[in-house]
């Protein structure tokens, strides 16, 4: 399986670190390494002394699937969780500066937490969803679907004309603004319309 990430989905985030909004959307993978499941704990790498929590709604794909149409999208993913893109900021910027790819500073081991899943037709309207993430108790981001750039289904319409989509596959939709970096021993806790899906601790 693979996790393919959406960047700058929202704008204000993509105003807070300072990045064009961008006219189509931008994506990037993680491999199935990166992959932390079951509440595990999430160790912070010794590589960054800067990495930074993003909190994303995640659609888990049960069809196979390229150049799917907008309209049939939705029938690519029945359950949507939330996961977190940790990020080693520093190492992103300088790569960034740099013009080279961001894979250092996104796709290692243990750089993509995700929760429960849950049927998407618990919620009356997946684009109309609010969420947010608490550390330590205290909230530190709060998103709502209906501020996408791009929506779910566009986003499946996207990147399957690159990308061919199988069952298994994720998809992180990219994060609302208020990122920041995390610490040892931070607890992290995710809802989704007040549910918690996620809960781990870093180490
Ligand atoms: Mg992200």
């Amino acid at each position: 399986m693979k996790i393919i990430c959406i960047g700058r989905n929202y704008r204000e985030h993509a105003k807070e670190l300072n990045n064009a909004v961008p006219e189509k959307p931008v994506f990037f993978m993680k491999p199935d390494t990166a992959l932390l499941k079951d509440n595990k704990p999430f160790y912070y790498p010794d590589f960054s002394k800067e990495v930074h929590y993003e909190t994303e709604i995640v659609l888990k794909i049960h069809r196979n699937g390229k150049h799917i149409e907008e309209k049939f999208a939705h029938k690519y993913y029945e359950e949507i969780g939330i996961g977190i893109d940790f990020t080693a900021r520093d190492l992103q910027t300088e790569q960034k500066k740099k013009g080279l790819p961001w894979e250092i500073a996104k796709a290692f081991d243990g750089a993509a937490p995700i929760g429960r899943f849950v049927n998407k037709n618990n919620f009356p309207d997946i684009n109309d969803l609010n969420f947010s993430l608490k550390i330590n108790g205290e909230l530190r981001q709060q998103g709502h679907t209906a501020d996408m750039m791009f929506s779910f289904d566009h986003i499946i319409t996207y990147v399957s004309q690159f990308v061919s989509l199988k069952t298994g596959d994720l998809i992180f939709t990219g994060t609302p603004s208020g990122v920041g970096p995390t610490k040892i021993n931070d607890h992290f806790e995710a809802f989704i319309e007040g549910e918690k899906l996620l809960d781990f601790y870093v180490k």
